[in-house]
């Protein structure tokens, strides 16, 4: 088509609606392209028409068939006011695309043939997210997440929800009549907290399609959902009509990074967040200690027992032996362990929201140094997370901490291959090197080492050194059986955990109950 010949282009839609007026449904109508300007009419009524200037509107696409069109005030400050905008339904996708195509034509007044592609967003460049994670890891991800036994999974962790919602409810004041973007809204959970906490206007943006879950729940919740718009569509991706005042979100994976959906968190504040505005969670921490436990070793080092087979079905196993037993300590362990086996206090890496880069999460290192309460094997580092709420009015932690309540992150063990001999009151050293690959986790590389104790200790040579590659993407979820942890011998009930924000004892009784809560 050549642009010289456009006159006018007519699609028919299923409805519009002014920005902030709900359900206004009353169809047919059509928007109509003329040279300079767009019209949106009722075929019925020509005379509630609205008009658009071409060369000073924008369209913005809020889900596969669902767009905004904006047009902008004068250009009086450097950042763009919009003055007016209806949202616009169409009757399916493929009329949806046509019209962002026409769109494109009919503003640019140049046609290209073919420069409208299937999933294009008319508003952005290439995606932020599409660069860094390969598209069968996105594909899986939000298949994952489109289903509502897993939404239902993350509800029914009432740590974390109840966590949310105290922090959401106990601090109105950063709510009430704010605008808040839901980042990652999953089945929509979050967005109605916020609204029940007086949110002027929640926009709850998820990519899977629980988004359209979401917006079905949400319109069953008629004093809500007036306030909630839902957008179907990656945070890197679709266009908001207005700057939000807070944030909300549940962006942690295991270990807090896993999912690398920290990164969307970020990404969300800068694109979306008004200077200076909240995020809830604010900060959160990764917390690391060496730990001391046997049975877990043993039961990992004998999973490849069964590759020193050296006659099975008249075949030797054993070429493959060193293989699997690598591969075995290359899965971190995710379980609720008893917080006596760690065998030095935590620390601490602290991650602030509101501040971090995105690239700060492609890559880190934590030097790691300990001391060792006690005389024992340590078989590895185990983690886990908190996250603050840091509301005007309360500041609420959320713990997965060993001994605290069980949440459905549990915590994380990198056991490794070969344990290190430490004595009481002896130095551990390591470090902690993280690195994000494509498929949405990290690869751990751990190494710790402890120095040689006794009489060549003043030479200061290191005795032993151990190290491990861990796939985060790949963890050992070992919930299922219970687990009982006497105390050996040489273990004594310790208190290691640092308790500046939760109080954890570390008694005999709540250690049965700990193991009544993990079965
Ligand atoms: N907020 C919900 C769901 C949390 S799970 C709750 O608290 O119950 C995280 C959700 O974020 C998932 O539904 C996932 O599909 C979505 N998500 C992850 N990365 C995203 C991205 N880049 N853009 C939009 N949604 C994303």
């Amino acid at each position: 088509m050549d642009s010289n010949k456009l006159r006018e282009q007519d699609f028919l839609l299923a409805s519009i609606s002014q920005l902030s007026i709900s359900g206004s449904a009353s169809p047919p109508v059509v928007a109509r392209f003329r040279p300079d300007s767009l019209l949106f009419a009722y075929e019925s009524d020509s005379d509630d028409a609205v008009q658009f200037d071409l060369s000073n509107c924008q369209l913005y696409k809020l889900g596969p068939a669902q767009s905004l069109c904006m047009s902008e005030a004068s250009n009086t400050s450097e950042e763009k006011s919009y003055s007016r905008g209806i949202t616009i339904e169409f009757r399916n996708e493929e009329e949806s695309r046509a019209f962002h195509c026409a769109f494109e034509k009919w503003k640019k007044e140049v046609v290209i043939e073919g420069s409208c592609l299937p999933n294009e967003m008319a508003s952005s460049s290439a995606s932020k997210f599409d660069d860094k994670i390969e598209e069968s890891s996105a594909k899986m991800y939000f298949h994952y997440y489109g289903q509502l036994l897993h939404q239902q999974n993350m509800m029914q962790d009432y740590v974390r929800t109840g966590s949310y919602y105290a922090a959401v409810l106990e601090n109105r004041t950063d709510f009430t009549n704010r605008v808040v973007v839901d980042v990652g809204a999953g089945s929509g959970i979050l967005s109605l907290f916020a609204a029940q906490a007086g949110a002027k206007h929640v926009y709850a943006v998820e990519a899977s399609d629980m988004a359209d879950y979401a917006r079905k729940l949400i319109s069953g919740n008629p004093s809500l959902s007036e306030r909630i718009t839902v957008i179907k569509g990656k945070v890197e991706e679709v266009e908001l009509p207005e700057k939000a005042d807070i944030l909300i979100s549940e962006p942690m994976g295991t270990l807090l990074i896993n999912e690398r959906m920290l990164e969307s968190y970020i990404i969300a504040r800068d694109r979306f967040l008004v200077p200076k505005g909240k995020m809830f969670p604010t900060i959160g921490r990764i917390h690391m200690a060496p730990f001391s436990d046997e049975y877990l070793y043993i039961e990992i080092a004998n999973k490849a027992l069964f590759w020193q087979q050296q006659n099975y079905y008249g075949v030797n196993l054993t070429p493959l032996h060193g293989t699997a037993f690598q591969g075995y300590f290359s899965q971190p362990v995710v379980d609720a362990f008893d917080p006596r086996l760690l065998v030095a206090p935590a620390i601490s890496h602290v991650i602030d929201f509101t501040s971090a880069k995105e690239e700060d999460l492609y890559e880190f290192d934590i030097p790691l140094k300990f001391v060792s309460s006690t005389g024992t094997r340590v078989h590895g580092l185990a983690c886990w997370f908190d996250v603050l709420f840091g509301g005007s009015t309360v500041q609420r932690w959320l713990t997965t901490a060993p001994g605290a309540p069980v949440t459905h992150w549990y915590q994380l063990r990198c056991v490794l291959a070969q344990p290190i001999y430490v004595m009481p009151g002896q130095e551990i050293m390591g470090r902690l090197h993280m690195v994000a690959h494509k498929a949405q986790s990290y690869t751990l590389n751990l190494t710790l080492s402890a120095k040689m104790w006794g009489p060549g200790a003043e030479q200061g040579g290191i005795l032993q050194t151990s190290y491990g590659k861990l796939d985060l993407k790949e963890p050992y979820y070992r919930m299922s059986q219970p687990q009982a942890y006497p105390m050996s011998q040489d273990q004594q009930p310790i208190q290691l955990l640092q308790t500046q924000d939760l109080q954890i004892e570390s008694h005999d009784e709540e250690g049965s109950d700990l193991l009544q809560q993990s079965v």
